[in-house]
């Protein structure tokens, strides 16, 4: 493997080709270690202990070059997830009227984990064709790596007041990959990118208030976090902030004037409980429901039904579900109803 040193790499061209919207590269002694201290300690000061590997991977968060000391260049890039026919458009839908449970928008993409390592595979393969071998080590939120922190100190976007990254294309709606690499490649950092206007619409369209102006945010109220990342039952004031929400939750993004956004996937939750788990498990594949899995999916449904029935309407359908369901966590999400 030859580690070369490459001063001469067109990365406008590289850019144009490669699918992404923005890419960066950043040379490992231009990360401002304390600034990612700083920003890490303020997110733990207010939400530790809600996402595991946020607590226990302080020193790869912080400093994301300490473990990886082959590392010469760190490429950022910002992409939206490809545009395709979603198999979730198979999920049953609700009649008018009836309990419904909603999917974000973005879920109706390609899995953007899918999007962003295949960018990053056509991108290393440039590399390697123009530079030569190298070690990649590539990352679409599949690691503790500090992709936000990385884009801000790679120019590509400024801190949005819902915490994401705001573009001032793409608005909050950019995903964001990260690629390691010995290659010593020339650095590329965008330059005085457009702030955040402030506008605040983000913070009014939030149904739980996780985020507010001058006040941090509250991921254990969000109900993208409720529904994507906790596992296990919910109790009943986790099943009132999550809503009719069953994968995702993006109603801020949505609000962001730049953000182009499509409308959330309605679908019936009652036959979401029922469907067949080999049946859904069919078809979330490939999307990114598939890393909640069918169980969380399922619960989320129990949840959002929950919140949509009249407490009679709870009492007489909890026992008959309670026994159709093997899941323990599905089954305590429904006993934690108010009946
Ligand atoms: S994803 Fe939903 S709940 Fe979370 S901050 Fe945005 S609007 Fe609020
Ligand atoms: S909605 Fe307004 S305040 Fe919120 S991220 Fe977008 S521009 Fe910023």
């Amino acid at each position: 493997m030859t580690e070369k040193t490459v001063n001469c790499l067109d990365w406008n061209e590289i850019q144009s080709n490669s699918g992404f919207h923005k890419i960066a590269c950043l040379k490992p002694e231009r990360i401002r270690t304390t600034r990612l201290e700083t920003e890490l300690d303020a997110w733990l000061n207010v939400n530790q202990g809600a996402i595991n590997y946020i607590d226990q991977r302080r020193d790869l968060l912080i400093d994301p070059c300490f473990q990886r000391p082959w590392v010469k260049s760190i490429i950022v890039a910002t992409f939206q997830p490809r545009k395709i026919q979603s198999p979730l458009m198979n999920l049953p839908t609700p009649k008018p009227g009836e309990p419904y449970a909603e999917i974000a928008p973005y879920a109706l993409n390609e899995d953007y984990h899918t999007t962003g390592l295949n960018l990053l595979e056509d991108l290393k393969t440039t590399l390697v064709n123009q530079c030569g071998d190298a070690q990649f080590e590539p990352n679409v939120d599949t690691g503790p790596v500090p992709e936000k922190a990385l884009a801000l100190c790679a120019g590509l976007g400024s801190n949005a007041l819902n915490s994401l990254l705001y573009d001032q294309e793409l608005g909050c709606s950019a995903h964001i990959a990260v690629m390691f690499t010995s290659l010593d490649l020339p650095q590329r950092i965008k330059q005085a990118p457009e702030n955040c206007p402030n506008c605040g619409r983000c913070a009014i369209a939030c149904p739980t208030k996780a985020f507010q102006p001058n006040s941090p945010f509250r991921v254990r109220r969000c109900r993208a976090y409720i529904a994507n990342e906790l596992r296990g039952p919910l109790d009943w004031n986790q099943q009132k902030l999550l809503g009719t929400t069953l994968f995702g939750c993006g109603k801020c993004t949505a609000a962001c004037p730049s953000t182009i956004s499509q409308a959330p996937l309605r679908v019936d939750p009652m036959q979401i409980l029922n469907i067949p788990t080999a049946e859904l498990a069919r078809i979330i594949k490939n999307t990114a429901l598939n890393h909640a899995g069918t169980t969380v999916i399922k619960r989320n449904a129990a949840a959002a039904l929950g919140q949509q029935l009249s407490a009679r309407q709870r009492r007489d359908i909890a026992p008959e579900l309670i026994a159709k369901s093997n899941s323990p966590a599905i089954k305590q999400t429904i006993q934690n109803w108010i009946c």
